[in-house]
């Protein structure tokens, strides 16, 4: 799916330039996870990036599962995935596994074995990266980067056959061991592995690390432009050097961006996984996970995740983004079509003594203000209605427009009411208010010679219905958890990054609100019902508030 405006960037410009100068007819991609985690709003850069190239340049594009270490891989990961990119609007044109290409990189090991090009070591892996040297220090030669090129060939046969011990050998390359590049330095090719893997079951007990298999997987696809994040930079001469030494069918480009990182949460499979695991959050789909999935039950769109992402755009430079900008994104996508409604979160109730008890009538509300082909909804009014505690102050400030003891203050819809009366609890807390409203003032109607500035929402009382709502702040009370190198980032969570509102009161429409349909509550925010909602406990989730007023309240919990 393309967004409105074709973006340009550095990696599209490489493309452009390789299809004027004719050095490539069709444009292939490939994103790569490994299927050990969920993915998060990172990995939506890079599927942006990949899948959206496809789209423009009538490509393709392989979804390959970099599943290459099974000890921390799952199917079950690996499906969520596919959900993922399917949920955020694209479509692979293959679906791929480095599983698939198993013999095959058996076949290049082997290949570079007789080339005299790979040895197998027989040192502990302590010894091997002992001898790996410094970046300002060269690395030391094994003492089996000599062994003749059968004898490597009967050892890597015989590790594929089980007859070792998971650590007993490895098969390394040998290229240089005083390359001021220490990828270069002789790197493991194949580990031991005595673990039964996702896909291809027993049938293997020697797996391919990443990095061979990662650039041979590309080529054998035909990927032209092999687009990774900066950390693997430095990792190109060695793919480049693979793809030199095998005879593989194509030659990829490599071309590397900055990865996304965002503020006041981590972004790292290995981190998000300890938050799931000692269950600080309600797992990977929390609303509060920088997941696709959590970002999904919250009630983020599709289009907000892509216009996201393209407003932040494809460069080299590494950079954080601000929560803010993501939050904006999807209010901006969500104001002109969802619909709104009443909700009172925080209930006060107020008695209207001059309407008659017993007596209601119905208001017809438009769904949105401007998109008249929503409709209206029906509100009722009466004699008991609920309004925001916040809506209400002994001792109001310059500038507070809402209800205080004598104040007038319209209920939106409806009718400008007067606080009269306010009954209080043995704390003197307000409980309840008594109010006078002013029959001529309905439909909008100004009331005569009055000024009225303040309009607040309200639900009748025996007219709405009854939900939890969830208000969901930032996971971590700092902008970079992981800057403190002495403390945990687990110490940098939120305490109160979650607010569960239970008594909570929303205008009857929603009672039979759509699944699938994001809300406006009136003044408060943007909510969507939470995957653990039913028709007769309903559950919302905040999405976003209606402004970002984070900033201002400093690390106060939300309103
Ligand atoms: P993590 O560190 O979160 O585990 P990863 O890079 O190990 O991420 P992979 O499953 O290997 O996760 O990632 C698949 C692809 O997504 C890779 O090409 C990687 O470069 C890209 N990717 C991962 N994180 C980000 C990010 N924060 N920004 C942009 N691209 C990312
Ligand atoms: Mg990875």
């Amino acid at each position: 799916m393309s967004e409105e405006i074709k973006p340009v960037n550095f990696v599209r410009q490489i493309i452009d330039d390789d299809i004027r100068t004719g050095r490539h007819q069709e444009i292939v991609t490939r994103f790569p996870p490994e299927p050990n985690g969920y993915l998060h709003i990172g990995h939506c850069k890079s599927i942006w990036l990949n899948f959206g190239i496809k789209d423009d340049y009538r490509g393709r594009c392989t979804l390959r599962f970099d599943d290459t270490n099974p000890l921390k891989e799952s199917q079950k990961f690996a499906s969520m995935i596919e959900e993922d990119i399917r949920w955020l609007g694209y479509e692979w044109t293959t679906l791929a596994h480095a599983s698939d290409y198993f013999e095959q990189l058996y076949d290049y090991a082997v290949h570079l074995i007789r080339e005299g090009l790979a040895f197998v070591d027989s040192q502990s892996s302590e010894q091997i990266r002992e001898q790996r040297g410094t970046l300002t220090e060269p690395g030391t030669d094994s003492p089996f980067r000599t062994r003749a090129v059968e004898e490597n060939l009967s050892l890597f046969k015989r590790m594929r056959n089980g007859e070792f011990a998971d650590g007993e050998h490895v098969l390394r390359a040998k290229i240089d061991m005083a390359s001021p590049n220490i990828n270069l330095r002789d790197p493991v090719l194949y580990r031991i592995r005595h673990h039964a893997h996702q896909r291809t079951g027993d049938r293997w007990c020697i797996y391919p690390m990443y990095d061979f298999a990662h650039g041979q997987g590309d080529a054998i696809e035909g990927v032209t432009h092999s687009l990774c994040t900066l950390e693997f930079e430095d990792h190109r001469a060695l793919y480049d050097w693979f793809i030199e030494h095998l005879p593989v069918p194509s030659r990829p480009r490599q071309i590397e961006f900055s990865r996304l990182n965002l503020n006041y949460t981590v972004m790292s499979k290995r981190l998000l996984t300890r938050l799931v695991e000692l269950g600080h959050v309600d797992g990977w789909d929390d609303p509060r996970m920088p997941t696709i999935s959590g970002l999904r039950r919250r009630g983020y769109t599709p289009a907000s995740l892509r216009n996201f992402i393209a407003s932040v755009g494809i460069t080299r430079k590494p950079n954080v983004i601000e929560m803010g900008l993501l939050e904006k994104c999807v209010r901006e996508d969500l104001d002109p079509t969802a619909p709104r409604a009443m909700a009172v979160l925080r209930p006060l109730k107020v008695v209207i003594e001059n309407y008659p008890e017993g007596a209601s009538e119905v208001i017809e509300a438009p769904r949105h203000p401007h998109k008249t082909d929503l409709g209206t909804r029906q509100l009722v009014f009466s004699r008991e209605i609920f309004v925001e505690r916040s809506d209400y102050l002994d001792d109001p400030p310059k500038g507070y427009f809402r209800l205080a003891p004598g104040r007038e203050v319209r209920l939106r819809h409806a009718y400008v009411i007067r606080c009269t009366e306010v009954v209080r609890d043995e704390q003197g807390e307000p409980v309840e208010l008594r109010c006078q409203y002013d029959p001529e003032t309905g439909r909008g109607q100004a009331p005569d010679g009055r000024k009225v500035k303040g309009i607040i929402h309200w639900v009748s009382a025996n007219h709405s219905v009854r939900a939890q709502v969830r208000l969901y702040d930032r996971l971590f009370s700092v902008p970079d958890p992981l800057s403190d190198r002495d403390r945990d980032f687990l110490e940098a969570l939120n305490p109160h990054s979650l607010e569960c509102l239970k008594e909570c009161r929303l205008e009857t429409s929603l009672g039979q609100a759509d699944r699938d349909t994001r809300y406006q509550f009136e003044r408060v925010g943007y909510f969507f019902q939470d995957a653990q909602s039913a028709p007769d406990a309903l559950v919302f989730n905040r999405i976003v508030s209606l402004r970002d007023t984070w900033m201002r309240k400093s690390g106060q919990s939300p309103n």
